[in-house]
């Protein structure tokens, strides 16, 4: 309700936030916003998706070659970057998008929980090199968007301190986790990257879109980006330019997204968000813990999830009981998507499903609305097995 509220007064007030001029308060917002986001993830001073994913390789592959903002990606050698392959495809479009390639976009391998295997890293950082290119930027993933799972932060940290590669933690779905005093020990190491994406529209509620890039290096993002537009930009202003943010972003016309966050931050206090973003988890451990003893149901990886991803398949009554053969595995391939449509034909619930790697189609629930309850859980249970008594 609160950043519903904060959406109508930005919708209201329509303006752009270029410069300080043209918006002081929203712009004073968005700083003392990512300051204060800053110091959560562990940084001592202040500056400030998809689309930020994408800013952390310009940032970084302008900190290694500045060269590229004028003379482009011919001027360097071949860029490498590395991220999971359970990572969030955005990764891969900004390699495409920004002209590194997407074939230069390395894979490592996740282990059974999807996390990140820091050896696979290192020889693959090593081979590129032996190959000619120049590796430069790692992606580590706090909340992989399937899984939940959080890459071992400090492991890669070391590696690119060896190496001297760039760190970036792709924290869009995991980085709300930082507000929990409960949870935030599964990123830590955090406060050793470069830079983080935070995507306070998914695990913290707020209206879409709010999704922040954060970078430790200030004036780092300014100097890659900036263009100096002299009818916007005067360096002769009255006051201080250094709140003419604008010129940091690729975007000239840019929605006001910080202030519904603000106003809920403000309304709820960090002590709010931790509520919300526990009672999400503790949720997902009831799920989690019903689905590990319910007759009909199998996990897709061991252990408790530590995000809010619950994977699961239900295998109904007709596959049950039988040895796992490869057609056993193939009819179950076919079960969710069958549930799934019958679930939108009867209009009652819906779950997302999908395979990942080896496993087949398998349910992916995953819980960020704090309005939630054990009893849609016992719902979402119960349609399933309804909607597949004959499967
Ligand atoms: C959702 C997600 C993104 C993309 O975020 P947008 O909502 O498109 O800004 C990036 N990375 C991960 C891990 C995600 O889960």
């Amino acid at each position: 309700i609160i950043g519903l509220a904060g959406e109508w007064l930005t919708s209201t007030a329509n303006t752009n936030m270029f410069t300080y001029e043209i918006a002081p308060v929203f712009v004073l917002m968005e700083s003392l916003t990512l300051t204060k986001m800053r110091e959560i993830v562990g940084w001592p001073n202040g500056e400030g998706g998809a689309i930020s994913n994408m800013y952390a390789v310009m940032a970084a592959r302008y900190k290694f070659f500045p060269e590229v903002k004028d003379r482009g990606m011919a001027a360097l050698p071949r860029l490498v970057m590395f991220t999971s392959e359970c990572s969030h495809f955005s990764i891969k479009k900004a390699g495409g998008a920004l002209g590194i390639g997407a074939d230069n976009v390395i894979l490592i391998k996740a282990d059974q929980r999807g996390k990140m295997i820091p050896a696979d890293l290192e020889v693959k950082i090593i081979d590129a090199k032996q190959k000619g290119a120049f590796p430069f930027f790692v992606s580590a993933t706090a909340g992989t968007t399937v899984y939940g799972a959080f890459d071992p932060l400090h492991a890669v940290a070391d590696l690119c301190q060896q190496y001297g590669l760039w760190m970036h933690v792709d924290g869009a779905w995991g980085g709300g986790l930082l507000m929990s005093r409960k949870h935030r020990h599964k990123l830590s190491g955090v406060e050793r990257a470069n830079s983080v994406t935070w995507n306070p529209h998914k695990m913290l509620g707020v209206p879409l879109q709010c999704s922040a890039i954060l970078v430790r290096e200030e004036g780092l993002l300014l100097s890659c980006n900036q263009m100096s537009a002299k009818y916007l930009f005067q360096s002769d202003k009255q006051y201080d330019t250094s709140y003419d943010t604008g010129d940091k972003v690729i975007q000239c016309g840019r929605h006001v997204d910080i202030f519904k966050f603000w106003l809920m931050w403000k309304a709820k206090g960090t002590v709010g968000f931790e509520a919300q973003i526990n009672k999400c988890l503790e949720l997902s451990e009831y799920l989690y813990n019903i689905v590990k003893k319910r007759e009909g149901y199998k996990l897709v990886f061991n252990g408790e999830p530590e995000h809010t991803n619950v994977c699961f398949w239900y295998i109904p009554p007709s596959l049950r009981g039988m040895p796992p053969s490869e057609e056993w595995w193939q009819k179950l391939a076919r079960v969710a998507p069958k549930i799934k449509a019958r679930m939108m034909e009867s209009g009652t619930t819906m779950v997302g499903y999908q395979p990942q790697g080896k496993s087949v189609n398998f349910f992916r629930m995953v819980i960020s609305n704090p309005a939630s309850t054990r009893s849609d859980i016992d719902f979402l249970l119960s349609e399933i097995e309804r909607l597949s008594e004959d499967l």
